[in-house]
């Protein structure tokens, strides 16, 4: 779990993961070597070649090393992601704190995988919501609780609801943060209901017209998830309601983004690059440094979570990397980026 109390010190800090996905048929067919190795369930070793002796000559290499909060080698299950990465900021919502969890990394490094996963392997997204219910039957007063779900994307600055498809939605400020007017709220009940919702959604995510099965990997998927439940003040004795609200992203597909880290605005919104994962690599900078003002007002999606990242917020990030020698340059750009993210 995440070990560190969040006191004053740790106001601000991100806790960055790496997930290791298994390599697949096809990269294998392709011939292609791991070049990624987990060490000791933190340690991350990269490198172009593939024998023993080059790992251990790479050691002693400066770069191409790196220490995370946990690394989770490919054989890794998602209740072991679950636990390590999010149980603890379940626990923090019930205290009626605000957190939120990243997937990032290349399309096809197992973003979806490890957020939504599969009917037989849930992810993070279903293994929180289930254990918010077991948890939040003990802790509220005489059952008086709700979980509340909303679903939406944000694609090419565009906000949808992808549990009531339709019209793009229209964010506004208000005192508690920035709300997406007319978004379904759905009251759930039972963690196979959630499932199936959230894979129905997903299939409401924007896909590129000339591959129409497969999810765009510019869209960014968040589920947000809202606890709330009354509880008896330990000093007053009057019943007080706790609300605390998880978010939960999968984010679109880095590789873009990366190649132009250092461009300027303009010329990133020339080659249409996704401004929300570039707006959240800016407000995660600023976190990380301590900065006073964060720019949650440059994209829609820092906008959303203006009221989830940074200050008390607890904030968790998980970089997903294939193995394969053919994603090396994807791989090194993602680690790269979740190194300055902690
Ligand atoms: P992304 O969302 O980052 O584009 P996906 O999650 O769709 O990537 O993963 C790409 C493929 O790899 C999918 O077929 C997925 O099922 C598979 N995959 C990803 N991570 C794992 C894992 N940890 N174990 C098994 N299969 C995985
Ligand atoms: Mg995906």
């Amino acid at each position: 779990g995440l070990e560190a109390a969040p006191g004053k010190a740790e106001e601000g800090r991100i806790f960055v993961f790496v997930r290791l996905r298994p390599m697949s048929k096809k990269e294998k067919d392709a011939g292609s070597r791991s070049c990624v190795r987990i060490v000791n369930r933190k340690e991350v070793y990269l490198t172009e070649f593939a024998s023993e002796n080059d790992y251990l000559r790479l050691k002693r290499v400066r770069g191409r090393h790196f220490c995370f909060d946990a690394a989770f080698p490919d054989s890794t299950d998602q209740e072991e992601v679950y636990a390590t990465t999010t149980s603890e900021l379940v626990e923090r919502v019930l205290q009626g704190q605000n957190g939120t969890v990243f997937c990032y990394g290349a399309t096809g490094a197992g973003k979806t995988y490890t957020m939504l996963g599969t009917t037989d392997n849930p992810g993070v997204m279903v293994l929180a919501i289930k254990d918010l219910f077991a948890k939040i039957r003990q802790c509220s007063l005489d059952g008086a609780h709700s979980v509340s779900l909303s679903y939406l994307e944000v694609y090419n600055e565009t906000v949808r609801d992808l549990l009531s498809p339709g019209r793009p939605l229209v964010l506004r400020e208000d005192k508690q943060g920035t709300v997406a007017a007319g978004l379904t709220q759905y009251r759930a009940f039972s963690t196979d209901e959630v499932m199936r919702l959230l894979q129905q959604g997903n299939q409401n995510r924007t896909t590129e017209p000339t591959r129409v099965n497969e999810t765009s990997s510019r869209s960014h998927a968040i589920l947000q998830v809202v606890a709330e439940y009354k509880v008896e003040d330990p000093a007053t004795k009057s019943i007080i309601t706790r609300v605390g609200k998880l978010s939960l992203i999968d984010l679109a597909g880095s590789e873009r983004a990366l190649a132009t880290d250092q461009r300027t605005l303009r010329s990133i919104e020339g080659a249409n690059i996704n401004r929300s994962l570039l707006a959240l690599s800016s407000c995660i900078n600023a976190l990380v440094e301590g900065k006073k003002h964060i720019p949650y007002r440059n994209s829609k999606l820092t906008q959303l979570l203006k009221d989830s990242l940074g200050g008390s917020c607890n904030t968790v990030m998980i970089a997903n990397v294939s193995p394969s020698s053919i994603s090396f340059g994807e791989t090194q750009n993602t680690l790269h980026w979740a190194d300055r993210a902690k």
